[in-house]
């Protein structure tokens, strides 16, 4: 296929360039000056997008796809496809849908997990929205960038999903921490915490698959003192979207709520900037109720 890929970042990078190892023809652009091994570069988006068959994006936030949208929509030929690949507002990703369905262009809203690491791998989880003829043009690039893609449901609902998913994560990952603390302090050893919580029904990912305490559980962030893995201000971000989607759904969502302060607090007025999510738990090790 002809690719267009625009937005090759920590996560556009690898993806782009796992495309063109598998034989794809792929033009990427970016607004920093990048070079992706196997990628043609274009001197714009709308040059990187024309006359290609699907054109993936990969950008920070939702007010940066529009406007990249509105650029290179307009060089996309009718019936190929568009493919969000950001984690944006529902709002944006439907709007952005919206419009390309006017010009005769398909489009899949595909945010993806499994992070830097999954991006490289080829390991990726896609969450995509759309049409079942949008979805079908894009499957076969999910393959080769990823294990899985799972077709959500209509425009906005990949979004949807990923918001929802990094809730519970956002909220489990403080519940975690949490306990672990109280477990200190109530003098509890905490291989002997994990051993009975990660086989008993307080068991999660962020217990069982990415455990918060250092030497503890499979190796994780933790280990490599907190160095991300999944950054804390990039789970704020993800709250903040499922807040926002909240308001305007009119969902009561108190749990997500306090996470998204928690974890706003922790990257804008403590140490938490540039660290993994997990660090909540030296956070809260150092604090008491006060
Ligand atoms: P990044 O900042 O490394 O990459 C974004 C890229 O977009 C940058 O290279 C930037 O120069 C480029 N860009 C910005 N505006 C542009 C424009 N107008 N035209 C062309 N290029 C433009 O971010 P990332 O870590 O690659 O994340 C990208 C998206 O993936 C985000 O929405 C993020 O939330 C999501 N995501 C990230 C992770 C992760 O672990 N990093 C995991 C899952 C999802």
């Amino acid at each position: 296929m002809k690719i267009g890929f625009i937005g090759l970042g920590n996560m556009g990078g690898p993806m782009a360039a796992n495309l063109a190892k598998a034989g794809h023809d792929v033009t990427g652009f970016d607004m920093a000056d990048v070079t992706i091994p196997g990628v043609s570069m274009a001197t714009s988006g709308a040059e990187a997008a024309s006359g290609q068959d699907v054109v993936i994006t990969m950008l920070p936030n939702g007010a940066i796809l529009r406007s990249v949208a509105t650029h290179v929509l307009p060089a996309i030929a009718k019936g190929a496809a568009l493919v969000d690949c950001s984690t944006v507002d529902v709002d944006s990703a439907r709007a952005v849908a919206e419009d390309a369905a006017a010009k005769g262009v398909l489009f899949v809203d595909a945010p993806v997990s499994g992070g830097v690491g999954g991006a490289e791998a080829g390991t990726l989880t896609f969450m995509a929205g759309g049409t079942d003829e949008s979805f079908a043009k894009a499957a076969p690039l999910f393959e080769i960038m990823g294990q899985k893609a799972v077709h959500c449901g209509d425009a906005g609902a990949g979004q949807a999903a990923k918001i929802c998913n990094n809730m519970i994560l956002g909220i489990t990952m403080i519940g975690t921490c949490e306990a672990f603390a109280l477990a200190d302090k109530l003098g509890l050893d905490r291989q002997k915490m994990f051993d009975v919580v990660s086989t008993s029904s307080g068991y999660s990912w962020t217990m069982n698959a990415y455990c918060p305490a250092p030497g503890v559980g499979p190796a994780s962030p933790a280990d490599n003192g907190y160095k991300p893995g999944f950054a804390a201000e990039l789970m704020l971000k993800d709250l903040r979207l499922s807040q926002q989607a909240a308001e305007s759904a009119d969902a009561d969502t108190p749990l997500g709520q306090a996470a998204m302060a928690l974890y706003e607090q922790f990257v804008e007025s403590e140490d938490g900037l540039g660290m993994d999510f997990s660090a909540m738990l030296p956070r809260f090790e150092k604090r008491g109720r006060g």
